[in-house]
């Protein structure tokens, strides 16, 4: 039944292993490994790779993996308690040479491993054979529920699936699991996270929202942006005195921008007042009788000198949890991490003077920092010189919702990247919204006077393909790339309509766009401002890339850019959130409403304002 069980160290020595046929599991443990242990997403400790499905189990103590897989289509009752008693088997039969660090010796375990596996199975045997109790309401998924979650509102579809998030790894394959059962609490959450983003659009702080948000119907309204009108939202990139069509009016640059963004762009800086000296007190054992508040406070007393137990660690890690939450971190996020924390250290011994409070933050500061740090080099103007030198554009595509700021973000990389004198057409592939396509008209007239021709030997750095509304956006991105390429321009910018996650023509419509035009970077554009909705918008968003590509080989979300950051002071959580779900990096951050108002994700600045 069981494919393969392997314990092996931390380090990557194989200690103990068997296999019940050859060794074509490997890539599947390789995977487990990559993604999930090194990557700090064992919140879960099931992992599915291709057909096979993975469950491990960390000894923290001597620093150990125990790994079982098998066929993904089996149920196996038993495998938790499996994992468990070959854990303990293991151990306790070499616990002197696990001591002593003889990871590199002959463990002769086939034996007892077939003992165990043998009473397990005859544990799930005997356990199939008893009547199944009635569950009490404290086990019901009803004892769970929130009051709010129960009120049933007009429309809502009932017995809607909802989409459970499934690691990284088999996200980017294009496989999400879907759960039965919907989780009420989670979409009550969203609701109201969107009624006080509703709430609060119109006023002029954004991040102060309504106490208690009305909830309302998730509909987006489409974005009409004003012509000639003045545009009230966009204060610094606002044309509002352009005339519509009227391509050649003088625009007056504010030509202070100017060469404000050339070279790679600039980190995030995230403001961080008050922090060492307090994070120093929150951990000081002797009472000051200074303020001594901070979330750890209340644990300064817990000193370890035993191996850490989950039970010892859930007062901090819920804290911890909460403290996630109250920074925007999507709850289920929230949890996988605790829980990944929590497994990382279960069974670790603290030295006399390590408090438990202060040695889980570390251990979570850790992760989050490296869930925020790219996987991989991302240097957008070497692929672009890469692509030039190839005699072909470099092509990105940027999709997302409506309203999150696509266009206003298209607009300033496009500045960045003729400040870095890269000659850029712009793509108006959003043939739905009306107002789209004029926005992208002024954004390039605006360029053109901030770079004029005289500043580039002659070129022209940007142009825009348009071909009006309601025609096949694949179609004209792909017309776009050939005028491009055709016309010795560098780089090409795909704006694409926004859409719900949910709408699926559009979301067919916008694989078809890359399947057929495979861009050399799909850019995925959330608010920093939600908060489980970005998990929701990033899981739709690439479960429908893959679902409608009808490729084996998907092509999904590549990178983030991240807008608003400006407005959400230190709720920084939907970074965490949106890099947790992808795996993939947050490449730009957007700070305000001008052109130079694009950053780099400086993953330990944001950690920091998490953490606080
Ligand atoms: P689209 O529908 O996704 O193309 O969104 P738009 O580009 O039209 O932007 C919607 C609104 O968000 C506009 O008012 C923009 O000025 C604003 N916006 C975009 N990016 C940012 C940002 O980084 N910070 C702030 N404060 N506002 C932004």
């Amino acid at each position: 039944m069981l494919d393969l069980f392997s314990i092996f160290s931390k380090g990557g020595i194989v200690l103990w292993c068997f296999q019940s046929t050859s060794d074509i599991f490997s890539p599947s443990v390789n995977a487990l490994i990559r993604s999930v242990i090194l990557q700090e997403r064992s919140g879960n400790n099931t992992f599915n790779h291709n057909s096979l499905t993975l469950q491990y189990k960390l000894d923290n103590e001597f620093e150990l993996v125990f790994v079982v897989a098998y066929q993904r289509i089996l149920q196996l009752s038993y495998v938790d308690k499996f994992l468990n008693d070959v854990h303990l088997e293991f151990r306790d039969k070499y616990k002197n040479e696990l001591q002593g660090g003889r990871h590199i010796m002959d463990f002769d375990f086939k034996t007892a491993f077939d003992e165990v596996l043998r009473k397990c199975e005859n544990w799930a045997k005997s356990q199939a054979k008893i009547p199944k109790q009635m569950r009490t309401f404290e086990d019901s998924q009803k004892s769970k529920k929130t009051v709010a979650s129960m009120i049933e509102r007009k429309g809502e579809e009932k017995g809607k699936k909802s989409v459970k998030i499934v690691e990284n790894k088999s996200l980017t394959n294009g496989k999400v699991e879907e759960s039965p059962e919907p989780e009420d609490d989670v979409i009550a959450a969203n609701r109201a996270k969107l009624a006080q983003k509703l709430a609060s659009k119109g006023k002029k702080e954004p991040k102060k929202s309504p106490k208690s948000p009305k909830v309302v119907d998730r509909v987006k309204q489409p974005r009409v942006w004003e012509l000639g009108g003045g545009s009230r939202d966009l204060p610094s990139l606002d044309f509002s005195t352009d005339k519509p069509g009227d391509a050649d009016n003088n625009v007056t640059p504010d030509t202070e921008l100017v060469g404000k963004m050339a070279g790679a762009i600039r980190d995030l800086e995230v403001e961080s007042e008050e922090s060492s000296s307090e994070e120093e007190e929150e951990y000081n054992a002797t009472p000051s009788p200074k303020k001594s508040g901070g979330m750890f406070s209340i644990f300064k007393g817990l000193v370890g000198s035993k191996a850490l137990s989950e039970e010892t660690m859930r007062p901090v890690l819920d804290k911890l949890r909460d403290h996630l939450i109250g920074k925007n971190v999507a709850a289920d996020i929230a949890n996988k991490l605790c829980d990944s924390v929590s497994i990382k250290l279960e069974g670790k011994v603290l030295g006399t003077f390590d408090s438990v409070a202060k040695t889980v933050k570390a251990t979570l500061t850790e992760s989050l920092v490296q869930i925020l740090s790219p996987k991989r080099r991302v240097d957008i103007l070497r692929d672009c010189m890469h692509a030039k030198q190839e005699g072909r554009p470099y092509v990105m595509a940027f999709c997302g919702v409506n309203g999150v700021g696509k266009s206003t973000n298209l607009a300033k990389i496009c500045f960045w990247l003729i400040e870095n004198d890269m000659s850029v057409l712009i793509a108006a592939c959003d043939t739905f919204r009306a107002g789209a396509v004029e926005q992208l008209r002024t954004h390039t007239r605006h360029l053109n006077a901030l770079h004029p021709p005289t500043r580039h030997a002659g070129r022209n750095m940007v142009h825009l393909y348009e071909k009006g509304y309601g025609k096949d956006a694949a179609g004209i991105a792909m017309e776009a790339i050939r005028y491009a390429s055709d016309s010795k321009i560098d780089v090409v910018l795909i704006d694409t309509a926004g859409r719900m996650q949910d709408n699926e023509p559009l979301m067919r419509a916008l694989a078809k766009l890359i399947k057929v035009n495979e861009p050399d970077m799909v850019l995925f554009v959330g608010e920093a401002l939600v908060g489980n909705e970005a998990v929701d918008q990033l899981v739709k968003f690439n479960q429908a890339l893959a679902d409608h590509s009808s490729s084996t080989n998907p092509h999904v979300i590549d990178g983030i850019v991240l807008t608003k950051f400006d407005t959400i002071d230190d709720k920084v959580g939907a970074a965490i959130s949106m890099t947790y779900i992808t795996g993939q990096p947050i490449v730009f951050v957007g700070t305000g409403q001008t052109y130079t108002d694009l950053k780099a994700l400086n993953a330990n600045a944001v950690v920091h304002a998490l953490m606080k």
